[in-house]
């Protein structure tokens, strides 16, 4: 199971290009990269088919009413090598400097233990977040020459709340290619993920942590 996550949406377009929005361009991807993990035998959610924009809470909580699910967020960057992807794992280090997808945190009250645990939930998960990310990112500097080897941990506000692996996927970027190149990397960008995700499983199944 994999939810695909395509970031804003509604009245927060993301990232501008010239004729585009990121909420557009990413509705887009995700679509094809649903497409092509169906294919692959995946069962894909995504935690919106429309204009919405659904709150961060809102998102992890459609991940987290499954078992065993794969939480994907997407974005297309405004700088970066044109047709490069990166992959970020969540970091909880107040250090590490925010991704631009790492907005504020809820604006809700101060209350209770359970918000904080809430805001932390993908702390348990953050090693296996992590090792799912380098792997997608291997398949990534594969299908998308130029694309880093390895990921990054960044503080990303989409993935604090998931309580299953998870990572935020960024391609480059939105003003430098047209919106059919951007959206055309849908269906390689989920042959990827689907690739890693095997591989993540073949790597549990033999046992290695
Ligand atoms: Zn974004």
């Amino acid at each position: 199971m994999v939810v695909l996550d395509p970031a804003h949406g509604g009245t927060d377009a993301g990232a501008r290009g010239e004729a585009v929005a990121e909420k557009d361009i990413v509705l887009q991807i995700a679509r094809s990269a649903r497409a092509a993990l169906e294919r692959q035998g995946y069962h894909v959610v995504m935690t919106r088919n429309d204009d919405s924009n659904p709150s961060y809470d809102d998102r992890a909580a459609m991940a987290n009413g499954y078992r065993d699910a794969i939480f994907i967020s997407l974005h297309v960057a405004s700088t970066g090598t044109p047709r490069t992807v990166r992959t970020y794992s969540m970091s909880f280090a107040a250090s590490a400097a925010p991704l631009e997808a790492a907005g504020a945190t809820s604006a809700r009250p101060a209350s209770p233990v359970t918000l904080v645990s809430w805001a932390e939930a993908q702390r348990p998960y953050v090693a296996a977040s992590h090792r799912l990310a380098d792997l997608i990112q291997g398949e990534f500097a594969q299908a998308f020459a130029g694309s880093p080897s390895i990921s990054e941990s960044v503080p990303v506000r989409a993935l604090r709340s998931v309580t299953g692996p998870a990572v935020a996927v960024e391609i480059s970027s939105i003003s430098t290619e047209t919106s059919d190149a951007l959206t055309a990397s849908g269906e390689p960008l989920g042959n990827a993920i689907a690739r890693a995700i095997m591989a993540l499983r073949q790597a549990g199944a033999a046992g290695v942590k």
